[in-house]
């Protein structure tokens, strides 16, 4: 793929240079809901709803403002385009600024996509990701992150495809970054947003994949042990910082029930649970193989689609030891996430030890430039 940014300097982390890019600038486009079988819509007596005239069901919301319908044919066929003008409209539970778009696709299903600046955006992530009140240098890190994640997907686009097209850079879970909109603006956030303003990690010149996880337990996981795939900035690195996690250890009892029926209905056709055994760590001790043993059989899986099966929260990382307990595995391990990356709570270390977010950025991924760039979004 052709690499839309150009490097003016390269210089190491650490050392500001500037990008010059058309393709820098620039809205992103957010994927908030999807599949929705009709859409409701809370437009404040402040937005002036008249250029929505004869759309959907309208109804007064009891508080000076319209509560707006959407479903079945109400809808234009080319779906609805809505500048919100900096008034905060309500699009089902998210609160939402910028450009609202609705679409419809050929089943009849709705998508809401919200379009940003990406500084916007920025300010909006680094409020859900991380705790308000987080040390400035993390909150900072985080926030360089999450411009540059944004940037790397506008460049790298995926999605699943539902009969819609694939008209969106991100999703508003976790499977991107959390969003929830950017009406609330939280002070940290926002200041966070606002001093790194920008600022993007690079890697040979183009955005880099920052994916980053809350608690790394000691060691963080190099990417090719969890996607199969060599990054030289996404290895495996010490950490000495995230002790303060409520994940730094955990214990999990799950009865063998539960765990018995969520393997199957993840397609894993076992006979009873004896024995959950593990086959091969990762150098950070982290599950890459294992196997559930049946009454007369068994199935060898990689950790992480163990972790998938049985439910990301009951399961918080594949740094674990399992045994069995009565009617019950007891699982007991450490950190929380998929372990590549910037470490959360490492990085939240970091910061109260006096560490800058240069030095964070840094650490977590090695080889890395930061890199401003020259046309910043509006
Ligand atoms: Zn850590």
């Amino acid at each position: 793929m052709k690499k839309v940014l150009t490097l003016a300097l390269a210089l190491c982390l650490g050392m500001l240079v500037s990008v010059s890019s058309a393709a820098a600038s620039g809205k992103i486009r957010v994927l908030v809901m999807d599949n929705l079988p009709g859409v409701t819509l809370d437009f404040p007596p402040e937005f002036n709803v008249k250029g929505l005239s004869g759309i959907g069901e309208t109804e007064p919301d009891g508080h000076g403002g319209v509560r707006m319908t959407l479903s079945g044919n109400n809808c234009p066929v080319g779906g609805l385009r809505i500048n919100t003008d900096g008034v905060v409209i309500n699009a089902e539970k998210y609160a939402l600024t910028g450009v609202i778009e609705i679409k419809k696709n050929p089943g009849g299903l709705f998508r809401i996509i919200n379009e940003l600046g990406l500084e916007d955006y920025t300010r909006a992530v680094v409020g859900e990701e991380m705790g308000a009140d987080w040390p400035l240098e993390a909150l900072k890190a985080q926030a360089v992150l999450a411009r540059t994640y944004a940037m790397y997907r506008k460049q790298n686009r995926c999605g699943r495809s539902t009969g819609f097209e694939k008209d969106y850079d991100l999703c508003a879970t976790v499977k991107s970054q959390m969003f929830d909109g950017d009406a609330v603006e939280k002070e940290g956030p926002a200041l966070a947003a606002r001093e790194t303003r920008g600022e993007i990690l690079t890697y040979d010149g183009a955005p880099i994949e920052a994916v980053y996880h809350s608690t790394c337990g000691g060691r963080t996981e190099d990417a090719y042990d969890v996607w199969g795939r060599k990054y030289p900035y996404l290895v495996s690195i010490k950490c000495r910082y995230c002790a303060d996690s409520p994940y730094r250890r955990w214990k999990k009892q799950i009865k063998i029930s539960v765990l018995y029926s969520s393997l199957r209905r993840a397609g894993y056709m076992i006979d009873g649970l004896k024995a959950i055994q593990v086959l091969e760590r990762s150098r950070s001790k982290r599950i890459k193989t294992l196997r559930i043993i049946g009454d007369s059989g068994s199935v060898a899986m990689k950790g992480t689609d163990f972790r998938k099966a049985v439910g990301y929260s009951e399961i918080p990382s594949t740094a674990f030891e399992a045994h069995k307990d009565g009617d019950s595995f007891v699982f007991i391990g450490k950190g929380s996430g998929h372990g590549v990356g910037l470490c959360q709570y490492g990085a939240r270390g970091m910061a109260l030890a006096g560490k800058n977010y240069r030095e964070i950025l840094r650490y977590y991924y090695p080889g890395t430039t930061l890199t401003k760039l020259s046309e910043e979004p509006k």
